[in-house]
């Protein structure tokens, strides 16, 4: 008898920034005189740089010539990007990862969606309160997380970590033993990062506890303070008990053009020894389309001088509109978070409005969306972000219409 997999139909409602999506549109289609102005979804507004132009173009070239052809990538990416990688995100920081740890793909979605198949289905997962929603959702398509409680808009089987400003967006130890952590620093949607010491900590729990890290480090490109770190492999002892996940989205502007990797060192193993790294390379190799050639030579391109200048003018240009809502909303009178190491300002709801209602509020009244805190789990309640992506001239004029609330 055919049946659909059950897990997925565990799924409460539809993925948030669809919602938004939705809502959006139905109030465009009501009040098509008002111009709506978007800072909701984290998605880059301004054009790839030209350095990656033009590595995109002379791979159609190379594609298109019989000598310089390619055909299917290597299954764990093309040794001159690996190389890359190794060289400027792991050597040039002290950090020991080898090429042959890396794993090119198509973005840190699918990677932090399909890590948890390489762990046991008993596994248990925590997680930070707020968080990405991939985290939590790809887990109970995998059936990990147990049974949803739609009061407490949690899951039985899912260790939560609240992550508010009673505890400075770091989060605490919890008391049940977690065998799989996520960490995202800088955080979305908190927009606040950990310092190397708060990291040490965490790595030192999971060799303590046998536990393993899944580090999200999408938005390593944005960090502006010294004591943070921007690879979880700056903490001694990282290699056993982590594994670290990037994008090429957030710092490059692929959003569209898709790549990212993950690195699983050789000495992450399971409580029996299995090495994981063996486990991801057989997935990759038996699940994994790879990341195009003509993308990787983008890719590439990012880490020659030029790329690294223009994308860390493209950094600047995004931390600029950080400061104008960080600022502008101070002025207003919020209270804010974030937006020092990370393209999100989080801020506290007024009057404690439920983020949903503030939501509502924003759309109707100064037509600018943002993403409610509480879309990203129960803790994000009273909390709301706003994204640093868009334009300067679209975050100046949102911020005018929010301080004329
Ligand atoms: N990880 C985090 C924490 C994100 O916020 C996002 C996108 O918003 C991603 C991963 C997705 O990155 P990519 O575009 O590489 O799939």
């Amino acid at each position: 008898m055919l049946k659909a997999n059950q897990n997925y139909l565990k799924l409460p409602g539809s993925y948030l920034f669809s919602t938004i999506a939705k809502k959006v549109a139905s109030y465009k289609e009501a009040n098509p005189d008002r111009t709506v102005i978007s800072l909701g979804i984290g998605d880059v507004t301004q054009p790839l740089s030209p350095a990656i132009i033009k590595s995109l173009h002379d791979a159609v070239d190379e594609m298109g010539a019989k000598e310089t052809f390619k055909g299917y990538a290597p299954d764990l990416g093309y040794d001159f990007l690996r190389k890359a990688i190794a060289e400027n995100d792991y050597k040039k920081r002290g950090c020991d990862i080898a090429e042959d740890e890396i794993f090119v793909s198509d973005g840190a979605k699918s990677d932090s969606g399909n890590i948890q198949e390489i762990f046991d289905e008993n596994c248990k997962i925590a997680v930070c309160d707020p968080v990405y929603p991939v985290y939590v959702d790809s887990n109970v398509m995998a059936g990990r997380t147990g049974t949803y409680d739609a009061d407490s808009e949690r899951w039985s089987d899912v260790i939560y970590m609240p992550c508010t400003a009673e505890n400075n967006f770091v989060p605490d130890f919890p008391e049940k033993t977690p065998d799989i952590i996520y960490i995202c620093s800088p955080n979305n949607p908190t927009g606040t990062a950990m310092s190397k010491a708060d990291l040490q900590k965490w790595v030192d729990y999971a060799r303590e506890h046998g536990s393993v890290i899944i580090y999200d480090a999408a938005y390593e490109a944005y960090i502006s303070e010294d004591d943070v770190p921007h690879s979880i492999y700056e903490c001694s002892g990282a290699r056993t008990c982590a594994i670290e996940i990037h994008s090429f989205s957030k710092n490059a502007g692929f959003t569209g053009t898709r790549l990212g990797y993950t690195v699983v060192p050789k000495d992450l193993k399971d409580a029996e020894g299995t090495a994981l790294h063996g486990l991801w390379a057989r997935r990759h190799g038996t699940k994994f389309n790879g990341a195009p050639y003509i993308q990787q030579k983008a890719g590439a391109a990012v880490y020659t001088p030029e790329g690294q200048a223009e994308i860390k003018a493209l950094v600047s240009y995004y931390m600029e509109n950080a400061k104008t809502i960080k600022d502008g909303l101070k002025d207003a009178g919020y209270t804010v978070y974030g937006g020092v190491n990370a393209p999100y300002i989080w801020l506290a709801t007024p009057d404690n409005m439920k983020s949903w209602d503030f939501f509502d509020r924003l759309l109707q009244d100064a037509n600018v969306v943002g993403t409610p805190g509480s879309g990203f789990g129960p803790s994000g309640e009273g909390y709301f972000r706003l994204t640093a992506f868009g334009t300067h001239e679209n975050t100046i004029e949102a911020m005018r219409r929010i301080k004329e609330l």
